[in-house]
């Protein structure tokens, strides 16, 4: 799923330091998952908020509303008929869904509430990992089932770095060297030749490089059935 981040109350608060009336909209895919922009986290954005403005003195008239999903245009129109009573709408999903709502409703303001960080999911309560970079083309079968392009700080791709320490990272000690576990599965499944060998250049007009990327499912695109 994508992970994500509430921003700070005061970095919103800034935000919208000019309206009176504000939307906050939710989201009930990813980012309820990772607990930052579901029902619990509009409400409580919304009561912070509100008590953080009457202490200033300048009240907010806030009202919430939880979309299925923001990265869906049918689900984005859901809002429709109320998007304009606002001054301002602040989203609580990734950064696709403000993106989304922007472009369906053109004169309204979106501002984000969260920081998207990355491709992830939870390995224990309250603690998520990322575990993809999106590059478009898997091989993580030639690693162990482990991605060295979103797990190796450097993204390398045969084998570790000088900076690797007792299977710690040398960015950060809190971080796993992912070639030292590879690595290591490789030696217990005893398929160590795998590793050897100089894998070519990663094409990556795959990923981001390539500039904004685009999937089409001919079979799914309608009138072309
Ligand atoms: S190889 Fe690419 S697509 Fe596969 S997990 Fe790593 S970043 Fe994601
Ligand atoms: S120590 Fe390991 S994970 Fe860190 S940059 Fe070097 S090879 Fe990558």
């Amino acid at each position: 799923m994508i992970v994500a981040d509430r921003k700070s109350l005061q970095e919103i608060l800034a935000m919208v330091k000019d309206n009176k009336k504000i939307l906050i909209a939710g989201c009930k895919g990813c980012v309820t998952v990772c607990n930052v922009g579901g029902l619990k986290e509009v409400e409580i954005l919304a009561s912070s908020m509100k008590i953080a403005r009457k202490k200033e003195g300048n009240d907010i008239d806030i009202d919430i509303h939880v979309l299925e999903r923001q990265c869906d245009t049918e689900y984005v129109a859901g809002i429709s008929d109320i998007v304009d009573d606002y001054d301002a709408v602040i989203s609580l999903a990734c950064g696709v869904g403000p993106q989304f709502l922007s472009e369906m409703y053109k004169d309204q303001t979106f501002y984000p509430g969260v920081n998207t960080t990355f491709f992830g999911g939870a390995t224990q309560h309250g603690v998520w990992e990322e575990r993809c970079a999106g590059c478009g083309t898997c091989a993580i079968h030639n690693f162990g089932g482990l991605c060295p392009v979103a797990r190796c700080a450097k993204s390398l791709l045969n084998g570790p770095c000088g900076g690797s320490s007792n299977g710690v990272c040398e960015i950060n000690k809190d971080t796993e060297c992912i070639w030292d576990s590879i690595v290591r599965k490789k030696m217990d499944a005893g398929q160590l030749e795998d590793l050897i060998g100089v894998k070519g250049i990663k094409d990556w007009r795959t990923a981001r490089d390539g500039g904004p990327r685009r999937s089409i499912r001919e079979e799914l695109v309608q009138g072309n059935i």
